[in-house]
């Protein structure tokens, strides 16, 4: 929702939409014939841990190889059909596991096994794959001990209801999942925080409980950090770096009800939103192809459609149906061919549109210069690309419709590879 002042002598204001006080139950989308689960780590010819064939039951845990640690757990019980590279945004790798589920469900007994003794190694050796992409590396970075765990009950982008549902519906659960943090983690400050207006009802939590005003984009991590925790991230720095680490609602609840039942959360909770801009609650086993969620809201794609995964101001585009559903995967959107707003190559006209809304002050029409010649050096240097905080407002006012946010995405990420490649020199 856009409030745009009187004349227009200040910025547009965009809000975070609050959910109301009930919570709608999400609609649950069928087991399907195959899932789809995506291990953050490319593979080799050497990988032989797991391979076509094998069976595989709900909650298992699933291994290429030994040494890079990666894992995903199944969300159904069934027979490996295969295992292939995967490539997400701008050439990311992945692997691929494919699985062609059985009708007789079996649940896995690992975790159960190890889950009476709350510790660190049984967080990070089976609930990284959980939903809502719980992270546990940096705990273990001496050099930066975590001091304050972030919950964040809320999404980042607009149109997700995902993380407010499950502060409305699973609040024992979080309680249970703070506990497990605390005992596991020995961090003793853990912040709940929630959209101002729903603070009241956060106090028996083991948090403490801090309103965020929902004026887009106060729930970024690093907006957080300066008007809630009174800690600025400075430029080029993490919010890690600082000593806090942030985890969504739905990743702390998962970690409790693995704790209460003995077994690994497979269901992702998110939000499809039609072309109408009409917003379903969904739970899906992870894994399951998107086009089983959009058959079952009876929705078809025609041509020139576009199907985001994330919110309308930060998310990327995926170009598949058989795309799954991940453990980060907070919402779906449907965008109608008409409403596509194209990128274009018009220059910049320097109208300032994107210097006077960017959050950071970043002088954007400059740096916008330096990504498109590729200068991605030059951009951190002179105008502050790591002061950027991915809230895509700037390329939401483009009048020459520029894909800013993108050049800054690409930059980063080019960036953190070169990074990358030079510490393992
Ligand atoms: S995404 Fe754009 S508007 Fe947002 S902080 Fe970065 S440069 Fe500024
Ligand atoms: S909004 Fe677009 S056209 Fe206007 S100054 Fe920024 S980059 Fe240039």
């Amino acid at each position: 929702m856009i409030k745009r002042p009187f004349i227009c002598l200040t910025k547009p204001r965009i809000q975070y939409e609050l959910m109301g006080a009930k919570a709608e139950k999400p609609k649950e989308i069928p087991v399907p014939k195959t899932v789809t689960l995506l291990l953050d780590s490319p593979m080799t010819r050497k990988d032989t841990l797991a391979k076509p064939g094998d069976s595989v039951k709900t909650g298992q845990k699933i291994m290429i190889s030994e040494n890079a640690g990666a894992y995903v757990i199944s969300s159904a019980t069934g027979k490996i059909t295969g295992i292939a590279p995967y490539y997400g945004d701008y050439g990311k790798s992945f692997t691929a596991v494919t699985i062609a589920v059985s009708k007789n469900e079996e649940m896995d007994g690992a975790f159960a096994a190890v889950k009476e003794a709350v510790s660190m190694g049984a967080l990070s050796n089976y609930l990284s794959f959980s939903p809502g992409s719980p992270n546990f590396e940096c705990f273990s970075n001496s050099e930066n001990p975590i001091k304050t765990i972030v919950i964040y009950g809320g999404n980042t982008d607009l149109l997700i209801a995902t993380n407010q549902y499950i502060i409305h519906a699973r609040m024992e659960d979080i309680i249970q999942g703070i506990d497990v943090l605390k005992k596991a983690t020995g961090v003793e400050k853990v912040v709940i925080a929630v959209p101002r207006d729903l603070i009241p009802g956060f106090g028996h939590t083991g948090a403490e409980a801090k309103g965020v005003d929902i004026a887009y984009p106060s729930a970024m991590p690093k907006v957080i950090m300066e008007k809630v925790l009174h800690m600025p991230v400075p430029a080029g720095k993490t919010c890690e770096d600082l000593g806090v680490t942030f985890m969504s609602a739905e990743a702390v609840a998962s970690l409790g009800k693995a704790f209460t039942s003995g077994h690994i959360p497979v269901e992702k909770i998110l939000t499809l939103v039609e072309k109408d801009g009409t917003k379903n609650l969904v739970s899906a086993r992870m894994g399951t192809p998107v086009g089983d969620i959009l058959k079952a809201f009876k929705v078809t794609l025609q041509e020139k459609d576009r199907l985001i995964v994330g919110g309308p101001l930060t998310g990327s585009c995926i170009y598949s149906e058989d795309h799954p559903v991940t453990p980060d995967m907070d919402s779906i959107m449907v965008q109608d061919a008409a409403d596509v707003s194209l990128v274009s190559d018009y220059p910049c006209v320097n109208c300032g549109e994107c210097v006077k809304i960017c959050p950071a002050k970043i002088q954007v029409h400059m740096l916008v210069r330096l990504l498109e010649a590729g200068l991605y050096q030059q951009a951190v240097d002179e105008y502050d690309l790591n002061c950027c905080i991915d809230c895509g407002l700037c390329s939401f006012v483009c009048v020459s419709k520029i894909p800013v946010f993108q050049y800054i995405k690409l930059a980063k990420y080019e960036l953190d590879r070169i990074n990358a490649a030079e510490a393992t020199k």
